[in-house]
């Protein structure tokens, strides 16, 4: 597949070493994108009117004038604040709105946005989880102002995407797809909350390769394939690793590449773009490792 990778050194700004979600680990995760040569974009700062159509204003305000006036700080007891972040959550969000131009503008197949702070905890009126803007909600959204009319989200991060099943959960042009430990935090994500178009996979602490790939070759496949959407977004959490120190998954190297492989052949065989976007991932070695699987089986397929 034809790929880039969306990134810019304002993501490192967004910092605190003390801290699991620090600077680092967009260092370790963006080797093997230098080593493998693949192509790097700058990203643009997200477009207000799409930012405020994912957040509330007041809030978006808020993040503004905290950074500006209050930093450092902490949003919430886990989602710390320091005066770069503004910044940085607003060209993560922008990375993924331009990856969501460019793959449908036809440039790329495949584009992964490697950006700081992740996106998928964050509500539409506050940060939360280490996420200050909901990153992929921002490219589901604008898939669809660009005509798009089924958008597929699957979210492999160890934890659930709370904040992305409540900001589609009544837009049926939006399908979320998580597998992800539970019960655990975030607190969402069991099946009692699935409709027509979310479908939350709780998996058991200590699952494994076998589970997950009977998961994604069954039920993810399954349901892609179902739904079949004009572009699928990946939420690409490798906290789901079994070397992950925050997590209790037992997912190997092989078992990341497993669940890779399966979205990169659903997408295939639909003939749809992929956009990806880093949400956890908190073993800096385990975390280089998948960053190269991925890229490897991207620009390989
Ligand atoms: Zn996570």
């Amino acid at each position: 597949m034809k790929t880039a990778v969306i990134y810019d050194d304002v993501y490192l700004k967004h910092d605190l070493p003390s801290h699991p979600e620090n600077a680092l680990r967009l260092k370790y995760f963006m080797e093997p994108v230098y080593e493998l040569g693949i192509p790097i974009l700058k990203p643009k700062q997200v477009s207000y009117e799409l930012l405020t159509a994912v957040h509330e204003e007041s809030y978006v305000q808020d993040v503004i004038i905290s950074c500006r006036e209050r930093a450092p700080g902490f949003f919430d007891p886990d989602t710390y604040y320091n005066s770069f972040t503004c910044d940085s959550a607003l060209m993560a969000a922008g990375a993924n709105e331009f990856g969501v131009e460019l793959l449908l503008e036809g440039k790329y197949e495949a584009v992964f946005c490697a950006v700081r702070p992740p996106g998928h905890h964050a509500e539409r009126n506050r940060a939360m989880g280490f996420c200050i803007f909901n990153n992929v909600a921002i490219s589901a959204l604008k898939a669809l102002s660009m005509g798009v009319e089924k958008v597929f989200i699957v979210d492999f991060d160890a934890h659930h995407g709370n904040g992305t099943q409540h900001a589609f959960y009544d837009e049926e042009r939006v399908f979320y797809f998580s597998t992800h430990q539970y019960p655990f935090y975030p607190g969402t994500g069991s099946v009692s909350e699935n409709n027509s178009h979310v479908l939350n996979v709780p998996m058991a602490e200590g699952s494994s390769d076998r589970e997950f790939l009977e998961v994604y070759s069954t039920l993810f496949k399954r349901a892609v394939e179902d739904f079949s959407p004009e572009i699928i977004l990946v939420s690409a959490g490798y906290d789901l690793h079994e070397d992950d120190p925050l997590t209790d998954l037992k997912v190997s190297d092989r078992g990341v590449e497993g669940i890779v492989t399966e979205i990169v052949d659903s997408a295939l065989s639909l003939g749809v773009p992929l956009l990806f976007t880093l949400e956890g991932g908190y073993n800096l070695n385990a975390l280089r490792r998948c960053s190269s699987i991925t890229f490897k089986l991207l620009i390989h397929s």
